[in-house]
């Protein structure tokens, strides 16, 4: 295949979004993550930000490309002409949420395909709003992101 589209918000990047990137890029030529300006999310980070930490992470990652967007993401996805949306499952309760999202995206763009990974076992139960939680409380949380987000995480923490 020759691009996979990666969105989502990233806020911030996970040790499981970069699982389900380097599985993309076994299965792709090109993998173009896109992080949404989730701007009604109201993100801890702002797009800028996260968007640094991604090409930070990704900097030794080959065939990856980052960019900021807004909008719908099929619009990306057409303008890209991405061969698939990459999406990832976790738990059953990500389902009914990406179940109703694909089958939205695929009304808006019938050409569009959703596609779904899983990340390694050891990262099913990461979620980007749990490690600001947790980091927030003063946990560690060292082992679930990138050092170079630990790092910008506790100084955004300490100021
Ligand atoms: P969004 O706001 O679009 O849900 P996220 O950054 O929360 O953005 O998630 C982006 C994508 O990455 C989603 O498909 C989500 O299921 C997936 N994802 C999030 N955390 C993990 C993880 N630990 N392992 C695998 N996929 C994940």
């Amino acid at each position: 295949m020759k691009l996979l589209l990666y969105p989502g918000t990233f806020d911030p990047v996970t040790e499981g979004h970069v699982d389900l990137m380097r599985r993309g890029l076994n299965l792709s030529d090109r993998v173009l993550v896109a992080v949404a300006d989730s701007k009604s999310k109201d993100p801890f980070f702002s797009l800028e930000e996260r968007v640094a930490m991604i090409r930070e992470v990704t900097r030794e990652m080959k065939n990856i490309d980052v960019e900021p967007f807004s909008g719908l993401v099929v619009n990306l996805a057409r303008a890209r002409n991405a061969g698939a949306i990459l999406r990832g499952l976790r738990a059953v309760s990500d389902f009914e949420y990406e179940f109703q999202m694909a089958l939205m995206n695929r009304q808006l763009d019938q050409e569009v395909e959703t596609m779904f990974l899983m990340p390694s076992a050891r990262y099913t139960y990461l979620s980007a709003s749990m490690i600001r939680d947790v980091a927030q409380m003063g946990g560690d949380v060292s082992t679930m992101v990138p050092p170079e987000v630990h790092k910008r995480l506790r100084k955004k923490l300490a100021t």
